[in-house]
């Protein structure tokens, strides 16, 4: 059965799994609506998420509002939330036990959602649906992994670090909206070869959310 996002949030906040939960002030469990076709998943909470306990609400987090902009879209279109929930020391990259501890809550998340969209912000999301890529190779390249449209993107705090790294992801995000197209061009077809295959009625194509 699929909890609410409340429900998990609260388990987020509880959670004692790994040692990152000794040294955050707040858990961050992610937001955006329920219904979102767009789920974006980070690395980690840094200072201001540990502090205010809300995703993406530094530096990066208002590049990643100005990408969003890029490509017609508003934080409260979409889903934001992290591989790990808890912030890891001085920002060091999260371990692999951290990750497998928390990847209860991120499934929950995507199970609970069910996005259409999948956009990965760095190396440790991308792992998760493209494992062994090189995010040089695929980034801003929609693939589509189960049941999910994956798309891998910089990670808005790399290219905050390394300047030629910025026109890449500005450009990843313009290209956005045609992927969304496609996502949605290839959601309608499939649910109407589902539709044509039990003969039933063809109903009026249906429109992603954020559409
Ligand atoms: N970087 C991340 O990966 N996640 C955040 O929430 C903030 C910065």
């Amino acid at each position: 059965m699929s909890q609410n996002l409340e429900e998990i949030a609260q388990s987020v906040s509880n959670c004692t799994a790994c040692e990152l939960h000794y040294t955050r002030t707040l858990a961050v469990p992610g937001e955006g609506p329920a219904d979102a076709d767009i789920m974006l998943i980070g690395e980690g909470p840094g200072k201001n998420e540990d502090l205010q306990g809300k995703p993406f609400v530094g530096q990066a987090g208002k590049f990643l509002t100005e990408l969003l902009a890029q490509a017609g879209l508003t934080r409260e279109d979409v889903f934001i939330c992290n591989v790990v929930k808890c912030r890891p020391p001085m920002n060091r990259d999260p371990l692999p036990e951290e990750i497998s501890a928390c990847g209860k809550f991120l499934d929950a998340q995507i199970d609970t959602i069910k996005p259409k969209i999948i956009i990965t912000l760095g190396r440790f999301s991308m792992a998760k649906f493209l494992p062994g890529v090189k995010i040089s190779q695929v980034h801003g390249k929609m693939k589509q992994v189960g049941d999910y449209f994956v798309i891998p993107m910089f990670h808005p705090a790399a290219a905050l670090h390394q300047p030629n790294l910025k026109e890449t992801i500005l450009a990843d995000f313009a290209n956005l909206p045609k992927l969304l197209h496609i996502a949605e061009a290839r959601l309608t077809r499939e649910e109407n070869e589902n539709l044509s295959t039990k003969s039933q009625e063809n109903p009026a194509p249906k429109q992603l959310r954020m559409l």
